[in-house]
């Protein structure tokens, strides 16, 4: 183990090993030792580390140019990255905005709304509804939008403080009600909180179709997504999924929404749309949106590194990969072998209150009791704990607690979403 380095400072201290090198679901630090990348990362890795046919893309772009401005010059790669990313994406998605991140993903989605609403004569409209709990990033306004206390509690002052609604935790509802009254329930909560806002200045509503770090893998009953996608229409309020982590394949299609039909106004992209080969994220949304705001003067808006050639080209790679390697339907077959074997340790575990998730975005939550639910104490750190006992033996998993208004200690398992059987 090394300590930090007097100049380098992470988040917290930093005890980790130095990574040597990685190779489909595991890498390899400076021992020799191995790991399993259970969670790819922060589920970034969708298609494991050093894919060939990535790296050899990337090095051929790399003997042409590694970056050319997208204001003085088209590229290929990123054309044809933004054509190959639309033939993926549900119809009627089908503009393209390239980012380098997800917090710049996010961001990008809100300010296209923005400016869709000003162009169209609904300047009135900027409130944007998102949930708690919920995470849409770091930057000041995508953090404005993240219903996660520890990261906005040293930062409230300076954010407007976006309204938010509570996050379908069903899991945790001990009611007469079927899953689907209960997603009704939880999608009326989008309503009320509109009709308090005032209908005309509400722009967006915001939220991750699986919940990804915040709630350990929340799915919503499916009665949710459709109400939450009528209330919307009723009220002329866009509806922006961030896939940030669900997209590029995780959860079995190449986006959730695609799980239960619904296409949003505009979708959120980075972690597996670059899958660690590149910093890549995008936004993908309808002409219907983009071309007004185009006719009214442009895109007020965009990052110096975005869409650079050689982050497309690796992203390129990146999607033709998931395709051609039936990569997405093998995440679908092995998220939910995965899910049943965690089902499994239920009988011998007590303390897992809950699986949950989809494909290969799944979790865990560690209770103290399973019939009332209730969160195990926070002395114990059991989130920090475990994730260190999986570590020493070679295993990495990424964990979180947190819950809507209550505290919980969650474990995501997140492989790449090429992982085999005997892998699992
Ligand atoms: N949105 C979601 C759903 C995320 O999970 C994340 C990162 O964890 C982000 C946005 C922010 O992405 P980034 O850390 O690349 O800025």
């Amino acid at each position: 183990m090394t300590n930090d380095t007097p100049y380098l400072f992470y988040q917290s201290r930093n005890p980790r090993p130095f990574l040597d090198h990685g190779e489909g679901i595991y890498l390899f630090d400076e021992s020799g030792k191995r790991y399993i990348d259970g969670s790819s990362g922060a589920m970034v890795s969708n298609i494991g580390h050093s894919n060939p046919r990535v790296l050899a893309k990337m090095k051929a772009q790399m003997d042409k140019a590694t970056f050319g401005y997208r204001l003085h010059f088209r590229t290929h790669p990123s054309e044809d990255l933004a054509a190959k990313t639309v033939a993926m994406c549900p119809k009627g998605l089908d503009r393209v905005f390239f980012v380098s991140g997800g917090s710049e993903a996010v961001e990008s989605a809100v300010k296209l709304a923005r400016q869709y609403a000003l162009a169209t004569g609904q300047g009135g409209r900027y409130k944007v509804i998102s949930r708690f709990p919920s995470y849409h990033g770091c930057t000041f306004g995508a953090l404005d939008l993240t219903g996660y206390e520890p990261l906005r509690a040293p930062f409230a002052p300076m954010m407007e403080g976006m309204p938010k609604i509570t996050a379908p935790t069903t899991y945790l509802d001990r009611d007469n009600l079927t899953e689907d009254e209960r997603g009704i329930r939880y999608a009326e909560l989008l309503r009320e909180r509109i009709e308090e806002a005032g209908p005309d200045t509400v722009l967006a509503f915001l939220m991750e179709p699986v919940g990804g770090a915040s709630t350990g893998a929340l799915v919503a009953p499916d009665s949710y997504y459709q109400r939450t996608r009528e209330i919307c229409d009723e009220y002329g309020v866009l509806l922006i999924y961030d896939e940030v982590m669900t997209g590029a394949g995780r959860t079995g299609t190449f986006l959730a929404a695609e799980h239960w039909g619904i296409t949003p106004d505009i979708v959120a992209l980075s972690k597996g749309f670059g899958a660690g080969y590149a910093p890549l994220g995008a936004i993908v949304a309808s002409s219907r949106l983009v071309e007004p705001v185009l006719d009214a003067g442009g895109f007020q808006h965009g990052f110096t590194y975005a869409g650079n050639p050689l982050a497309c080209a690796a992203g390129l790679a990146v999607l033709e990969e998931l395709e051609d390697q039936n990569i997405i339907e093998n995440a679908a077959l092995m998220g939910a072998l995965l899910k049943r074997r965690l089902e499994d340790l239920m009988a011998h575990f007590p303390f897992i209150g809950d699986v949950r998730g989809k494909g290969l975005l799944l979790a865990f939550e560690l209770v103290a009791d399973r019939g009332t639910m209730r969160p195990l104490a926070k002395e114990l750190n059991a989130y920090t704990r475990l994730v260190e006992i999986a570590y020493d033996l070679g295993l990495i998993i990424y964990s979180r607690r947190t819950r809507g208004g209550l505290e919980g200690d969650h474990f995501l398992i997140c492989p790449p979403l090429i992982i085999t059987e005997p892998q699992i």
